[in-house]
């Protein structure tokens, strides 16, 4: 920017539909962000996107976007994003987070973009969070190269770099083998069949729920990227239950729960990934089919308001095989909501710990503090 004679670049562009890594990121170097509106579709609203860019053409630094985005959609307009970017003097940043939905089939430096990173943790197989830092290459356009890291130890980077940013300069190589050996493994043709396939069952489960739970944002063409949303706001106001409560539910199933109310508050964002097995998301999906039904009940009266089954899930083995059961429905539909649990049950160790409702002898099957102590001395 300064060597293009601008002083006071600073503002940041990003979409409502961003992850919040996004606006993080900008605040922590400074810049100011302004935030960008998205359309019913779940897209970039482009109009809004036009109008900010002019209002800000004096000082617009980047835009920050995902591509296809967190809202599970293939933002159409994003070459026309990128060109009105360029011409109010900004430069486009892709968070490369969903690159799941692209590796093999598209390529992202065409749409426009100038910067993209690409979450090794995310779309090329290292463990997340616990596996090791999250980390990645950055790739930017030829313009950029002259401002890539150099490294004062060992000789790498332009003359004119930033320095370093990384003590290994080109990041850590226990980690990166793993994703080395992940693409050689999978090779070109592997790596676009995993596309294709996240983005098939991503489409698959949308098609599979959409008569029971409203799928929040489609493409034009009624499909879904490699991820979609569920809604549950509509659940929530009629009968109470919540997001949460489906999500509890799901560890009686045996199920860990998809990210909930993220991006949107008071819904299920459902993203499959090419690695799980039809078998297996048939199950997700009728499992969640189930819990549906047994919101209906819920709803018609059949269950209780309060004490049903899903507002206290999940179930402990210690609760569901205590002498006394003093819930207002059968022990057998808490442990064995459907036949497959039979032969196979994920028993929950603990219950719901930070948010118990009312009456704690009715809701909490966890024992209290005080009955820790006891056993614990
Ligand atoms: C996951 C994600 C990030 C951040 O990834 P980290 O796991 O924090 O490295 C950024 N943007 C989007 C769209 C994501 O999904």
């Amino acid at each position: 920017m300064k060597k293009n004679g601008s002083k006071n670049r600073n503002v940041c562009l990003i979409p409502s539909s961003a992850h919040g890594t996004n606006p993080a990121s900008a605040q922590m170097v400074g810049m100011k962000v302004v935030v960008v509106n998205c359309d019913s579709l779940g897209n970039v609203d482009y109009e809004d996107l036009k109008k900010k860019a002019e209002e800000y053409s004096d000082t617009l630094a980047a835009l920050m976007v995902t591509y296809p985005s967190t809202h599970g959609v293939f933002e159409e307009k994003i070459t026309d994003i990128c060109d009105l970017i360029h011409k109010h003097g900004g430069q486009v940043y892709m968070d490369g987070a969903n690159l799941n939905a692209l590796v093999g089939i598209a390529k992202p430096g065409n749409f426009g973009p100038d910067v993209c990173h690409i979450n090794l943790h995310k779309t090329f197989c290292i463990p997340h969070g616990g596996g090791g830092p999250g980390m990645g290459p950055i790739a930017c356009k030829k313009h950029l190269e002259v401002y890539l890291p150099t490294h004062p130890i060992i000789d790498c980077g332009p003359a004119s770099g930033i320095g370093a940013i990384s003590a290994a300069p080109w990041g850590s190589s226990s980690i990166l083998s793993i994703s080395w050996m992940y693409i050689k493994m999978m090779g070109s043709e592997g790596l676009k069949l995993a596309t294709q396939n996240a983005i098939l069952n991503a489409n698959y489960i949308a098609h599979k729920l959409k008569d029971h739970f409203p799928i929040l944002y489609k493409g034009k063409n009624g499909n879904v990227a490699h991820e979609c949303i569920i809604d549950i706001r509509k659940i929530k106001s009629e009968t109470g239950i919540t997001e949460e409560d489906i999500a509890k539910r799901l560890i009686d199933f045996g199920f860990h729960a998809p990210t909930m109310s993220w991006p949107v508050p008071g819904t299920m964002m459902i993203e499959p990934t090419e690695s799980e097995s039809l078998s297996e998301i048939n199950r997700f999906c009728e499992t969640l089919i189930k819990i549906k039904e047994e919101i209906n009940k819920v709803k018609d009266g059949t269950f209780d308001k309060i004490d049903n089954p899903l507002k206290n899930a999940p179930h402990t083995h210690v609760e569901l095989t205590a002498n006394e059961w003093k819930h207002k429905y059968e022990r057998e539909i808490a442990a064995y909501p459907s036949a497959t649990l039979k032969s196979y049950k994920y028993w929950p160790p603990v219950a719901r710990v930070d948010n118990v409702y009312g009456d704690k002898n009715l809701f909490c099957s966890c024992p209290s503090m005080d009955e820790y102590k006891e056993t614990a001395a």
